[in-house]
Parts: C-alpha cells; structure tokens; sequence
C-alpha cells in the first residue's frame, strides 16, 4: 500500500528582485537570492500528505546548478527522505524540451516509483510545460490542477478543481500529477531534518555520466526554443504614498486614492 513518490523541485529567483540582461534578454541570476519555487513547496506538501496516510517514501528530484542544494535541503527540512540533484555543465542552456528530457530519464533511473507530483508552474519561467512534458517522455497519464488524492485497490482517485467545476480521475499506476497553487499551506521545516539534511547529507548528485544521455539531447543542443529578442522589460512604477497621522484620516485618504486610481 505504501508509495513511492517523486516531486519535482526548481530553485528559482526571488521574483521580486529578478532584472533582464538587455544584452542578452536572459534573467539576471547572479547574486539574486534564490528560493524553492513555491508552487513546489505545496507540491511537496501534497506529497508528504500521501506519505503521513499511506506510508512509503518522498524523493525530491532538481535539474540545477550546484546552489540548489539550499533548496533540496530545505524540503528535506520538510520531511522529505533524500533528494537528487541533477547537475551537469552539459545540462546548462536547458528549454523545457531538454529540461523535461534531463527529468523523465533521471525518474527512469530512479526507477522504483508510484507517482510523481510537480507544482503547477514556476515563478521564474512559468512555461507550465514541464509535468506534461515529463508524463509525455515516460508516457504516463497526467493531470494538472489537483487538489486531492486518495489510494485504493491500486488505483489513484484524483480531484482536481477548475474554476467552474470540480472533476474526479482514475489513475493507473505509475501517474504524474501537478498541485494547483494554494490548495495546500507548505509545512515548516524541522530542526531535526534539516540538521540530518546538513551533516548527514542525504543529497545525491547526478551527471550525465550517470545519465548517459546523448550530448545532442540535452542542454542547449537539445533545445529548440530560442529567444530571439525580449522587446521591453517590465517595470513596475510605484508612487510610494505614504499617508501619515490619524489613522481613521489615513484609512479614509486611502480609500479615496484606491478609489481615484480605479482599484477598489
Ligand atoms: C532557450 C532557453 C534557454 C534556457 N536556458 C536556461 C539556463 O541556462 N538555465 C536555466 O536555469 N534555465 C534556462 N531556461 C529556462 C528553463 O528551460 C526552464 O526554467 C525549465 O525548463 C523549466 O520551465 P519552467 O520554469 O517554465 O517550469 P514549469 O513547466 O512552469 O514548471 C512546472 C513544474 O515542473 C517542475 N520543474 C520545473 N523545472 C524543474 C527542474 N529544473 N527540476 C525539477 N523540477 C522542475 C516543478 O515541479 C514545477 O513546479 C531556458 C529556457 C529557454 C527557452
């Protein structure tokens, strides 16, 4: 009854901080304080869920450089039982075509497994891609959107709520399934696991030569997409009012902005 399940976690760029080379129109990611994609925070709380009911085992897997051990370490402070990072120079220039490749070989070689759980996108590239991608490659049933989950008679019963109706699958086993956002608060990490997560290291590191997968597969070679230009960099303005004093007189001067600029 007890089940084997790996999710897939992307350490990604505080938004917030993120700026555009315009040279070369790809995210500035040096120096910008990374964190785990939180749409996979609360799939590795759906995942460690399933764990507390039915028992079994929760395999956090990354395609990243080598900074993405803070973030495996952080679900493993969660909960979760090991984490494999899959690293590799050859990897770097990935689209989602050669990312989701990287991952549906790397669940291959984990080989033992009953479900993977992903989140639904991420907050840096937010393509959405890489669950259909990954259940494409390994050519498993795929549902996106889910909010529950039971186990019976072998078989995955799955809930997922679109915005004007709920529906229910059957899935078959192994299955791939992608969290909605919000339908879960992430647990807080433990002491006691992150501390096993730091000095016992239970994160394994994968190659390509682990992998073995041809060079023309993987990495910018294996990638199809290009950006040929990023025609403008958003910007957010901000008129950073402030409005002091009285607080029924703030509130009330408030309203009336919020009013003026048309938000409420
Ligand atoms: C031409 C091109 C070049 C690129 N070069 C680079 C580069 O050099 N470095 C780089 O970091 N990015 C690069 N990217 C971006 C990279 O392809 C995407 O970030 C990656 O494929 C995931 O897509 P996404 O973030 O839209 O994931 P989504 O499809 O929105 O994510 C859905 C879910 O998939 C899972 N997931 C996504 N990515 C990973 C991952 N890496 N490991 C484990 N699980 C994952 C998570 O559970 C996530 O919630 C490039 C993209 C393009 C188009």
């Amino acid at each position: 009854m007890a089940l084997n399940i790996v999710v897939g976690i992307k350490y990604v760029p505080n938004t917030t901080n993120v700026n555009i080379d315009p040279k070369t129109g790809t995210l500035v990611r040096e120096g910008v304080p990374s964190v785990v994609n939180p749409h996979d925070l609360v799939a590795v709380e759906f995942a460690l869920e399933l764990k507390d009911r039915y028992g079994g085992k929760v395999t956090a897997l990354s395609m990243a450089p080598p900074q993405a051990r803070a973030g495996l370490e952080h679900v493993l402070g969660m909960g979760v039982d090991e984490a494999i990072l899959v690293s590799d120079r050859k990897f770097a220039g990935a689209d989602t075509l050669a990312t989701s490749y990287v991952l549906a070989k790397a669940i291959e070689k984990i080989g033992d497994y009953d479900l993977v759980v992903m989140g639904h996108e991420t907050i840096d590239s937010s393509t959405a891609h890489i669950g259909a991608q990954v259940a494409s490659w390994l050519n498993l049933p795929y549902i996106y959107y889910v909010t529950g989950l039971e186990y019976r008679d072998g078989y995955f019963y799955v809930t997922r709520e679109l915005e004007d109706r709920v529906e229910r699958y059957k899935l078959s086993k192994p299955s791939l399934i992608a969290i909605k956002m919000h339908s879960r608060i992430p647990r807080h990490v433990r002491l006691e696991y992150k501390l096993r997560a730091v000095l016992d290291s239970p994160i394994k590191v994968w190659s390509n030569d682990d992998l073995g997968l041809d060079p023309n597969c993987i990495g910018l070679r294996g990638s199809p997409t290009v950006v040929s230009k990023v025609e403008f960099t958003p910007k957010v303005p901000r008129k950073n009012i402030v409005f002091e004093g009285d607080i029924r007189e703030s509130v009330q001067k408030l309203i009336k902005a919020l009013l003026e600029e048309g938000v409420l």
